[in-house]
């Protein structure tokens, strides 16, 4: 058995990874993709200390500094149970897809999350040419450019009034009749000059030339008819969903999937850890994945010390 058995692979899993050992204790990771969501990044600017990286870059630097030291990677394995430990400091057991199983004292979950896509032509060919999802990331791309934001809930109008001050003008695309995000975030951006917004809008196409967005089609519920807006940016955010499906019934979850931590980075359930995009950590970015990794490996290897094996 492991020490600590990490699920998931991208920056939490491979800096906790790290941090788990260099304790010198037994660490092994499990993951369906090592690198995660970073594989699909294209360029990454606000990594503190790289100025400027691409994704792949990224992920197999994360592999690289992993596999320096000694864990074992497992890769392209998918859990799809864990078992809580029958009794106090016993083994915790992680069921994976392949019928295979592996037990471990402690646990860290760090599946991460994917974005929902809007499932409309152009935004899978254009992914990365225009098609973003994380405007913290992607927003300065787009300066004195136009863009779209899709989605009207809280994290589509927070992106929409964040990239007001960066890019020529956002369009605001809701399919509802109203937006949905909180009253004082509709009046910000309703106070804003250079945003547009419709709602009762559903968007049906991403159009593109030459590899590179250059419009946005949507067609009005009212009167049905069909618009284009032309643009060079769009910014899909209609929900951010966590992995983990599989952990329902098992570890406490938000009403959003999200995995419940504490500051430490513990689930409530004895000798399991979570961190990055799969938890309630606000803000979902690397460079604080990253850091709630090493946090949730010391925490483990801090419950490891303090409780005998029975
Ligand atoms: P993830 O990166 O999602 O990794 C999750 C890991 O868990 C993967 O290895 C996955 O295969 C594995 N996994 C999932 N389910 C299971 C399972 N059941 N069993 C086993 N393994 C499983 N952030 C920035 O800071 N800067 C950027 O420029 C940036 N750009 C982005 C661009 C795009 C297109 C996207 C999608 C995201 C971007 N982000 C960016 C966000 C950033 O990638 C995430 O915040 C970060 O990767 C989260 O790390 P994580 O380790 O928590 O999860």
């Amino acid at each position: 058995p492991y020490d600590v058995l990490i699920v998931g692979g991208g920056p939490a899993g491979a800096a906790a990874g790290v941090y788990a050992a260099r304790k010198g204790i037994r660490t092994g990771i499990a993951a369906e993709r090592f690198g995660g969501q970073v594989n699909d990044t294209l360029g990454i600017e606000n990594y503190i200390s790289v100025l400027e990286t691409d994704g792949p870059k990224f992920a197999a630097a994360l592999e690289a500094h992993t596999r320096a030291y000694d864990v074992d990677i497992m890769n392209l394995q998918r859990a799809d149970k864990l078992i809580p430990a029958a009794e106090p400091g016993g083994l915790i057991e992680v069921q994976l897809a392949n019928g295979g199983s592996l037990k471990a004292r402690t646990v860290i979950l760090s599946t991460g999350a994917r974005w929902r896509n809007v499932n409309v032509p152009g935004e899978a060919e254009y992914k990365n040419k225009g098609v973003a999802y994380c405007p913290h990331c992607d927003g300065p791309l787009f300066k004195g450019k136009r863009t779209a934001v899709i989605g009207g809930g809280n994290s589509g109008v927070e992106a929409a009034i964040d990239l007001a001050g960066v890019v020529a003008h956002v369009t605001l695309i809701e399919f509802a009749d109203q937006l949905k995000a909180d009253a004082v975030l509709v009046t910000k951006l309703k106070s804003l000059p250079n945003v547009t917004i419709h709602t009762n809008a559903q968007t049906t196409e991403i159009t593109g030339e030459g590899g590179k967005v250059n419009g946005l089609k949507y067609k009005d519920r009212v009167s049905g008819q069909e618009h284009l807006v032309p643009l060079e940016g769009v910014f899909v955010q209609i929900g951010l969903v966590p992995n983990t499906e599989w952990l329902k019934g098992t570890v406490e979850l938000s009403r959003f999937g999200e995995i419940v931590v504490d500051a430490h980075g513990r689930t409530n359930v004895p000798g399991v850890f979570a961190a990055g995009d799969c938890t309630t950590v606000p803000f979902k970015q690397i460079v604080i994945a990253a850091g709630d990794g090493a946090k949730a490996a010391l925490s483990a290897f801090d419950h490891l010390i303090r409780t005998p094996a029975p």
